[in-house]
C-alpha cells in the first residue's frame, strides 16, 4: 500500500475541460488507484467518520507539523489569563436619555430616583447634545458606581464613564476569544476525522473572525494611543471614553439584515455590520501568506460547487486509446501513482492543504491580537482606574496594588517599574504576521 501522505489529488484546472484531459493524457497516461479501505474502523452502530485518517495524515510533513502544535493553542492562551470555560463577565451600558430642550430635567432625574436602590450610589449626569436630525437636545445619563466613589470633579465623573468602556472592551474582547475557541476547535476536530467540509466551513469562519478581529483590535488600539496624548495635553473627557465604547460596540453589535426580515431588521440592524471582505483585504498586506488563495478555495468548498469535487476526487483516469476517462472519486483522499514517473510524487495544492494553512494562519493572528489587545485593554483599567469605580464584578477587573507589587498586566515588572497613566506609550500596532510556513513567535 502507498503511504497515506503520498497523494495527488485535485491538480485539474476547470477553466476547459479538453485542456484539463490533455493536460492528464501528458502527464498521467496510466492511473493506479489505491482507494482507501472498505474495512476502516467504525465506532459501533453510532454515525461516527472513520477512525484513523486525519487532515495531518494527507499534507506534507511541514504542515502535518504546524496542525498539531496550533492545535490547542487559543484555549492555552485563554487559561494561561485566566479565562476559564466556565467564567463569565458583565458589561455595563450606560443608556443615554434624550429630552425636548424645554424638559424639566429636575422632574426627569426625581422620576429615575424613585426607582433606584437609595443605599446605592449612582452618578446622574446631564447635558446638552446636537442630535444630527432633531438639533440640540437634552441627554440624561444615569449609571451605579461604587459607594464612596467621589465623584466630585468633572474629570472623576469622566474616570466613572470607564467604567462602561472598560467592561464594553473586555466583553468585546471575551466574546471574539470564546468564538475564536469555538471555531479552531471545530476546525481542528472535524479537520482532525476527514469531515473536510465541516472543517473548511469552520476555517473560512475562523480567518472571517481573525481578520475582523485584528482590524478592530487596531482601531481601538489607535484610537487609545490618540485619547492618551490628548488626555495629557487637555485632561480627561467624556468623550473620550464615549469614542471607545462606540468602536467596541460596532464590533459587538454590527449586523447585515435586510428588509425581508423586517422583525430582525429592526431589532438588530441599527448598526450596520462592517464588510467582511473590506477587513479581509487588509490583512494581506502583513504577512508573506497568499491568504486570498486560500480564503478562496475554502469559500468554494463551503458552497455547493467545485470545492466538492475537489475535496472527494483524483486525477482523471484516461485510457491509452485517449478516448475516455475515468474521474475517480471517494470520501477520503485517493492516492494515486503515475507509470511515467511511478518514484515522482507530485503535491498539488488541494483542500486539505488550504484548510492547514489557512486555519493555522488565523490562529496565529488570532492569538497574538488576542494578547496584544488585552495588552492594550489592561492598559485602559490601569491608566483610567476604572475597575476601583465599577459597583459590580466582571472579568479583568484589574487594579494597581502597591509599588512593590508584580503589576497585573502580564508584564511580570513590578508596579514600580511599569509604565501605565496617561503619559505613558501604547503597545505598538501589530504589523506583521508569520505565514503558516515560517516558525510562529508568540
Ligand atoms: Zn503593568
Amino acid at each position: 500500500m502507498m503511504p497515506v501522505h503520498s497523494v495527488i489529488r485535485g491538480h485539474l484546472s476547470y477553466t476547459s475541460i479538453s485542456t484539463t484531459l490533455t493536460d492528464v493524457i501528458l502527464t498521467t497516461p496510466r492511473v493506479a488507484l489505491c482507494r482507501t479501505p472498505a474495512t476502516v474502523a467504525r465506532s459501533g452502530d453510532t454515525d461516527m467518520p472513520p477512525a484513523g485518517y486525519g487532515v495531518g495524515d494527507f499534507v506534507d510533513e511541514d504542515l502535518s507539523h504546524v496542525w498539531s502544535e496550533t492545535r490547542n493553542q487559543i484555549s492555552m492562551l485563554l487559561i494561561s489569563v485566566g479565562l476559564t470555560e466556565t467564567d463569565g463577565t458583565r458589561a455595563l451600558h450606560i443608556l443615554r436619555h434624550h429630552y425636548h430642550l424645554q424638559s424639566n430635567v429636575e422632574n426627569i432625574i426625581d422620576n429615575i430616583r424613585i426607582n433606584i436602590d437609595a443605599n446605592q450610589k449612582h452618578c446622574f449626569l446631564e447635558g446638552t447634545v446636537q442630535d444630527s436630525v432633531r438639533g440640540p437636545e437634552k441627554e440624561v445619563a444615569v449609571f451605579p458606581v461604587k459607594n464612596g466613589v467621589s465623584l466630585k470633579t468633572k474629570s472623576d465623573i469622566a474616570r466613572a464613564l470607564y467604567v462602561e468602556t472598560h467592561s464594553v472592551l473586555v466583553a468585546w474582547w471575551a466574546v471574539t476569544a470564546w468564538r475564536s475557541l469555538q471555531l479552531a476547535r471545530a476546525t481542528w476536530l472535524h479537520g482532525d476525522t476527514m469531515q473536510i467540509i465541516p472543517a473548511a466551513a469552520c476555517a473560512r469562519a475562523l480567518i472571517e473572525t481573525a481578520a475582523a478581529f485584528w482590524v478592530e483590535a487596531g482601531e481601538i488600539r489607535e484610537r487609545w494611543a490618540t485619547i492618551k496624548q490628548e488626555t495629557v495635553k487637555a485632561g480627561i473627557s467624556a468623550e473620550h471614553s464615549r469614542q471607545l465604547t462606540i468602536l467596541c460596540t460596532k464590533g459587538m453589535w454590527g449586523a447585515k439584515f435586510d428588509k425581508k426580515v423586517s422583525r430582525l431588521s429592526d431589532t438588530y440592524g441599527g448598526i450596520a455590520r462592517t464588510n467582511i471582505l473590506t477587513q479581509l483585504e487588509k490583512l494581506p498586506r502583513v504577512t508573506e501568506y497568499a491568504l486570498p488563495e486560500d480564503y478562496q478555495l475554502l469559500c468554494n468548498t463551503v458552497h455547493p460547487s467545485l470545492g466538492s469535487v475537489l475535496t472527494f476526487s483524483g486525477p482523471f483516469e484516461v485510457h491509452k486509446t485517449e478516448t475516455y476517462a475515468f474521474q475517480p472519486l471517494s470520501p477520503l483522499p485517493i492516492r494515486t501513482t503515475t507509470t511515467i514517473n511511478p518514484d515522482k510524487i507530485e503535491t498539488v495544492s488541494v483542500v486539505e492543504d488550504a484548510l492547514v494553512r489557512a486555519a493555522v494562519f488565523a490562529s496565529r493572528v488570532i492569538l497574538k491580537t488576542l494578547d496584544h489587545g488585552l495588552h492594550v485593554i489592561d492598559d485602559v483599567a490601569l491608566t483610567t482606574g476604572a475597575p476601583d469605580i465599577a459597583n459590580f464584578t466582571y472579568w479583568r477587573n484589574i487594579r494597581q496594588k502597591g509599588r512593590n507589587s508584580i503589576c497585573p498586566c502580564r508584564s511580570g515588572r513590578l508596579v514600580k517599574h511599569c509604565s501605565h497613566g496617561w503619559g505613558a506609550a501604547v503597545f505598538p500596532f501589530l504589523s506583521e504576521f508569520e505565514s503558516p510556513f515560517q516558525k510562529a513567535t508568540y
